[in-house]
């Protein structure tokens, strides 16, 4: 069959045979195209409009479905479409892992050119409310009030949202009496392309044991008449919140927060629990976002290492150091590597505010650290490595084929990454069943985990 070349503004129809690994349908056309096209299931034929071409890929815009999916279900939240932060609210829960569990499969299969098994992935019992963060802009509506929202996918106009289905519970309320104080108190919005007024962002952090709640004002301005006062009103509104915090950022920049704080009420950090070990986090702290399943997950990373008590562990990639410190008590020593300096003394703060003196955190890039390790002939037992979407560099997986740690427990944000690094370790190491786990729900995103046991000859 011939293709028909198209163009923005096209109708074309076709049937969806698949997903792309970003949460797009792959719509076959009857003329003999491919059109990646949002919130469509698999299985529906559907009428839609031609909105981009490039010479890679052509995208389009939904106008009609002819024939409706089973696993289709009605969003809970009413601007998912445009919203763009969440890729599958129309998808059920279980036709989003079934996704997530092929993506992984798809990904070792095409790019580690092997099937290693692939386990269900562990999903959310509820799958809302999850995260632990929420930051959102603030602006005027047309008619002059006060918003919140979420930026329209790739612009800067916000999108009202009264309540996000997949940030916590809690924080929708709190922003309503926000939006409410700030024009009681005439606090306006920050412009910014006239670079007037003061509310640029405000970010709310939760925690997930204690319940308690940081509510972090990013502003333009260092004085604000009436600012304490609006606050006093707010914490006195909502008990839960435990902290406020100013951030100021007088940039003209899209990065939200400002290089300098003050703390206008609390402590200045709210704290979190993982298992029995406390985190403070503070306006700036990574911190894992859906605390639920991160349990789950550092969980299977325990039950998968089966420590015997004697092990030297190294936590690669430490962040915060929360995977190292989870694993502390069924060790030897816990040696953990990370690049960012600050997030290292959290890691070294947390070991010692929990009394943890066998784990030990250092700032620097992890495969330098460990080509060093390998040249002074240095041994891991276990090596948990949890790295960004990129990947591990070539420098950490070559040195780990030099130590050759008897157990390595990839755990990875990208299946993709992780096949290619895989496909590297393969040739020493026995690749284990594959465990995703849904940190994200309703978004394309899945966590992976799985351990490689040295190979004996
Ligand atoms: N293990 C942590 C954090 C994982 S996120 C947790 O479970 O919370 C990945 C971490 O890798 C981030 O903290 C990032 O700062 C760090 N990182 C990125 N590149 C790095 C590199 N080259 N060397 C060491 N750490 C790096």
């Amino acid at each position: 069959m011939n293709k028909t070349p198209l163009k923005n503004g096209d109708i074309v129809t076709g049937f969806v045979s698949d997903y792309t690994f970003d949460g797009f349908a792959i719509l076959k056309t009857d003329n003999g195209n491919t059109i990646f096209v949002p919130s469509l299931v698999i299985g529906e034929q559907a009428e839609v409009m031609v909105n981009y071409v490039s010479q890679k890929a052509i995208y389009g815009q939904v106008l009609k479905i002819n024939k409706l999916s089973l696993d289709r279900i009605q969003p809970r939240c009413p601007i998912a479409t445009a919203c763009g932060g969440c890729q599958f609210q129309h998808l059920n829960y279980q036709a989003q892992l079934a996704f997530k569990k092929k993506k992984v499969a798809d990904a070792f299969h095409n790019i580690a050119h092997f099937d290693p098994i692939v386990n269900d992935v562990i999903g959310m019992e509820n799958p809302y409310f999850y995260r632990n963060k929420t930051q959102m802009p603030f602006g005027f509506d047309n008619r002059g009030q006060i918003i919140s929202g979420f930026y329209r996918a790739k612009t800067h106009d916000i999108i009202k949202v009264k309540q996000c289905m997949i940030e916590s519970e809690l924080a929708g309320p709190i922003l309503t009496t926000i939006r409410t104080l700030m024009s009681e108190y005439h606090i306006n919005p920050y412009d910014e392309d006239r670079q007037t007024g003061i509310v640029r962002h405000v970010l709310i952090r939760t925690s997930h044991h204690f319940k308690h709640l940081m509510v972090v004002f990013v502003v333009a301005k260092v004085e604000i008449s009436n600012f304490s006062r609006m606050i006093d009103k707010l914490v006195a509104a909502h008990p839960e919140i435990t902290t406020v915090v100013q951030n100021i950022n007088m940039d003209k920049t899209n990065v939200i927060l400002g290089h300098k704080e003050k703390v206008l009420f609390g402590p200045g950090y709210i704290k979190d629990r993982l298992f029995d070990i406390e985190f403070r986090i503070s306006p700036k702290s990574f911190y894992q976002i859906n605390p639920t399943q991160t349990e789950k997950l550092y969980q299977t990373a325990i039950d998968l290492a089966r420590f015997t008590g004697q092990e030297r562990v190294l936590d690669a990639y430490s962040g915060i150091g929360s995977i190292g410190l989870s694993m502390a008590k069924y060790v030897k020593e816990v040696v953990g590597v990370e690049l960012v300096e600050v997030a290292v003394k959290d890691a070294n703060m947390n070991a010692k505010r929990n009394k943890i003196d066998n784990a030990h955190f250092y700032t620097g890039d992890a495969g330098e650290f460990l080509e060093n390790a390998a040249k002074r002939g240095q041994y891991f037992d276990v090596v948990i490595m949890d790295p960004p979407r990129r990947g591990a560099s070539s420098a950490f997986v070559n040195s780990l084929l030099k130590i050759k740690p008897a157990k390595i427990i990839y755990i990875s944000c990208d299946p993709a990454t992780m096949a290619r690094d895989i496909d590297v370790l393969k040739s020493a190491y026995q690749v284990g069943r594959l465990q995703p786990v849904d940190m994200f729900p309703h978004t394309y995103h899945v966590e992976n985990i799985v351990l490689l046991s040295l190979k004996t000859a």
